[in-house]
């Protein structure tokens, strides 16, 4: 039985971060761990906040008999309160505990979301670049990913969204901060793009949700913050992690928050709670429940990021090369000297140097990096950065 073409191409395009975290650990046994400088996995590497272990160790010593069963497939209801609460405070509109549900990571968020709200054909649209799962998790439940160009400094382009929709648009997805661009959409193009959707929506009575994927939300630079997004617009799916804000990647928790006035607020929360079961997820992990309940107004320090992306700033830009300086994530999408981002990518090993290029996330022609990674092995790799792009430049 052949594997599925949607999971074949997803293999392709995924296949560049897992090769360059392949040859990174050639290189580095040839080289050495320090003259190797992988900025390729967006795997957060600051500990999770002493209010972790604290809420942790606790929970563990206060455990109770019935703490590791199933519950409710949508998650405890008092840590659904405390979500409820927290996602009130960031996108500015009053949700209740009945409108969230516990899920694993927002990547089962988003597959829960798309295996209730898509029919086979069904199209999401994304503005490029993008984080290359997206196309699989919507392709998982029969629906097809449909992408949109940027304004040329990475922002969203509503005008663009607007040609794009059409009968078959479920759902527009958006990621702010952004993996792989680091930007943060300004409210006023969310409340731009919120009147496209209200205008298409009035036009063929087809309400279009908007879902917006943001567990970057707290990773912000320079006073930043992300703006809310469900109280302008109401039919807004929110979909969040503890993963990147809390370094809580591999505890695999998460929830999705339904806009209060969504138009079919209650089939939808039935939908996406049966979903959360029928996927196998059944319900979020019960520890990890228990602890972000305990967590949910915590904010760890995000000052290591943002000295990093000082550096990677400086350092890149000092080195010649040309990228928009992000707000946000931890990531920067640089400009190549060439359209082919494979091949400069590859260049860039000889330099002992591992990015991915931009094709990976559907844009052609940059590459990112991810500076969750020490902040030696940032300093060590900016004079080879400089090096490697006179020599490719010298060649060309
Ligand atoms: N969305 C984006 C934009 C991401 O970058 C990631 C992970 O890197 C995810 C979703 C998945 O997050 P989680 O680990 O919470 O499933």
């Amino acid at each position: 039985m052949p594997i599925a073409d949607a999971i074949k191409k997803s293999i392709s395009s995924s296949s560049w971060i897992r090769r360059m975290f392949e040859e990174g650990m050639k290189l580095k046994q040839q080289y050495g761990a320090d003259k190797v400088f992988d900025f390729s996995i967006g795997n957060p590497d600051l500990e999770p906040p002493p209010e972790f272990h604290a809420a942790f160790l606790s929970l563990a010593q206060e455990d109770a008999p019935g703490s590791h069963g199933y519950m409710p497939n949508a998650g405890y209801p008092a840590v659904r309160k405390a979500m409820a609460e927290k996602v009130s405070r960031e996108h500015g509109v009053a949700f209740s505990a009945d409108q969230v549900i516990m899920c694993v990571g927002a990547a089962g968020g988003l597959n829960v979301v798309f295996k209730t709200i898509l029919n086979p054909g069904d199209e999401v649209l994304c503005a490029r670049p993008y984080f290359v799962e997206y196309g699989s998790y919507v392709a998982n439940h029969g629906g097809l990913l449909k992408t949109v160009d940027p304004a040329p400094d990475f922002n969203l382009d509503p005008a663009a969204f607007a040609a794009a929709l059409g009968p078959k648009t479920a759902a527009v997805l958006i990621n702010s901060p952004n993996n792989p661009t680091g930007r943060i959409y300004p409210e006023a193009t969310i409340k731009e793009l919120a009147a496209v959707l209200d205008a298409f929506g009035k036009k063929t009575g087809r309400r279009i949700y908007l879902i917006v994927d943001e567990p970057y939300r707290d990773i912000v630079y320079g006073g930043a913050s992300t703006p809310p997004i469900a109280c302008h617009y109401p039919d807004s799916i929110v979909v969040n992690s503890f993963s990147k804000s809390l370094s809580l990647a591999g505890e695999r928790i998460g929830y999705i928050a339904v806009g209060p006035s969504c138009h079919d607020a209650a089939e939808l929360m039935a939908g996406l709670i049966m979903c959360n079961r029928v996927l196998g997820y059944v319900n979020a992990p019960a520890l990890m429940q228990r602890v972000v309940e305990r967590l949910a107004t915590v904010k760890m320090d995000m000052g290591r990021y943002e000295a990093r992306r000082n550096m990677v700033v400086e350092g890149m830009r000092e080195a010649g090369f040309e990228f928009v300086d992000p707000q946000g994530a931890f990531y920067l999408f640089c400009k190549c000297p060439i359209q082919d981002d494979q091949a400069f990518v590859l260049f860039l090993k000889n330099y002992n140097i591992l990015a991915v290029p931009g094709s990976g996330f559907g844009y052609p022609g940059y590459f990112r990096m991810s500076y969750a990674v020490p902040e030696s092995s940032i300093r060590s790799a900016m004079p080879e950065f400089k090096r490697a792009l006179a020599d490719f430049r010298s060649r060309v």
